[in-house]
């Protein structure tokens, strides 16, 4: 092995017994490392000699075949596992040829995936090679982020498809005469205007999303006044809580201070805050206040449909929607409460929420007193 090169190399310019001496040393340490190596490696490692009894493996290995077996020695791959798929790639390693790219997967409720690269070792010749050694690579995260990346693109390209087919659609109406009656011709801009400012702030949320989980979103945490913080949201919320009839009320007393970073607190209080004037009926009340305790906690309460238990644990997922022609209707992104969870964790906090139906929702941004600043990727 590449360890030997290396020993061999060095020595030459010593004298033998010290060579020796040093040999012995070195092997030690070369074997106690290679032991620790192989232990602490989260790859499997298993060595199949030319009759595929195993004759060497790792303790990845004993807990990828069977979590009980401590030692794998002597017993046959067949044994081991049924997977045709790891038993060809060795019987390939066995004929002499490198094996790559075999996906194994395992069962049960810890599901993990693998990665198998077999190599034949020892002298290979007419007759094959002397054995075989085959690693296992985890690569359970890597599949799980590659199949949450393809949902996330679908997602995103359904949802801009949608308003992008009826921007077409409204456009072909208008070459086709439409255009000629100026009361058609104002009403389908107007839709082709809320269909692409639809487009927009899907982006807008996308990228916003993308730097926040890519952990390229700093936050600057220092106490803040709410009270004042709470107001400036609500009056820039005012003329689209005005045009649905809700009333929006601070219930925060002044002075409160909270630690946050203030223009990330004000976007997760707005996307709360629109929520609930979105969400809310003729004459509702969305009322915003503030809890004291080990963490602070700031409710947004509004007193609209509620929300359906079914769905709460999976409402801060991204695209994740009660009723998703409601919330297109509504001009929502289906992004807005990932973005709020995203900024919360950053904030070493977190969001939670309670509703019951027919009565309304209460959102809850809670925030250490001390925040932990961390990059979120979750
Ligand atoms: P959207 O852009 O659709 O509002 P969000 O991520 O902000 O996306 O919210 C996801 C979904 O959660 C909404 O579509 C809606 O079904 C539900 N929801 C969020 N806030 C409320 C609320 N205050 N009352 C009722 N349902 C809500």
């Amino acid at each position: 092995m590449g360890v030997w090169v290396f020993l061999s190399t060095r020595d030459n310019d010593q004298p033998q017994e010290q060579r020796e001496g040093n040999k012995a040393d070195e092997l030690l340490a070369v074997g106690t490392l290679f032991e620790a190596t192989l232990s602490g490696m989260r790859e499997g490692l298993l060595v199949v000699d030319k009759d595929m009894r195993v004759v060497a493996s790792n303790p990845a290995a004993h807990k990828l075949f069977s979590a009980s077996t401590t030692r794998l020695k002597s017993q046959r791959l067949t044994e081991l596992t049924r997977n045709p798929a790891i038993y060809s790639a060795f019987l390939d390693g066995l004929k002499g040829n490198e094996v790559t790219g075999v996906k194994v997967e395992t069962h049960g409720p810890d599901r993990q995936v693998f990665d198998l690269r077999v190599v034949p070792i020892g002298n290979v010749n007419g007759n094959g090679a002397e054995g075989a050694l085959g690693v296992f690579f985890d690569i359970t995260r890597t599949e799980r982020l590659e199949l949450v990346r393809q949902e996330f693109l679908s997602n995103v390209s359904h949802e801009l498809r949608t308003p992008l087919t009826s921007i077409l659609a409204f456009v072909e109406t208008l070459e086709t005469g439409a255009k000629e009656d100026p009361e058609s011709c104002q009403r389908f801009l107007s839709i082709i205007r809320k269909n692409a400012s639809r487009m927009h702030g899907l982006i807008d949320d996308i990228l916003e999303l993308t730097a926040i989980e890519g952990g390229n979103v700093q936050l600057r945490a220092r106490p803040v006044e709410l009270h004042a913080v709470v107001d400036d949201v609500c009056a820039s919320l005012a003329a689209q809580a005005e045009a649905r009839g809700v009333t929006l009320e601070n219930n925060v007393a002044p002075g409160v201070m909270v630690q946050a970073d203030s223009r990330r607190l004000e976007q997760m209080l707005t996307n709360l805050i629109d929520n609930g004037i979105k969400f809310s009926p003729q004459n509702g009340t969305v009322s915003i206040s503030h809890e004291p305790g080990t963490r602070d906690r700031i409710l947004v309460t509004d007193d609209g449909d509620g929300i359906p238990a079914q769905h709460l644990e999976r409402l801060f997922e991204r695209f994740y929607r009660v009723d998703r022609a409601r919330s297109r209707e509504l001009g929502g992104t289906g992004l807005g409460l990932a973005i709020v969870k995203h900024l919360a964790l950053l904030h070493g906090g977190e969001v939670t929420v309670e509703s019951e139906l027919g009565k309304g929702s209460t959102f809850t941004i809670h925030l250490p007193k001390t925040p932990v600043i961390s990059a979120d990727k979750t």
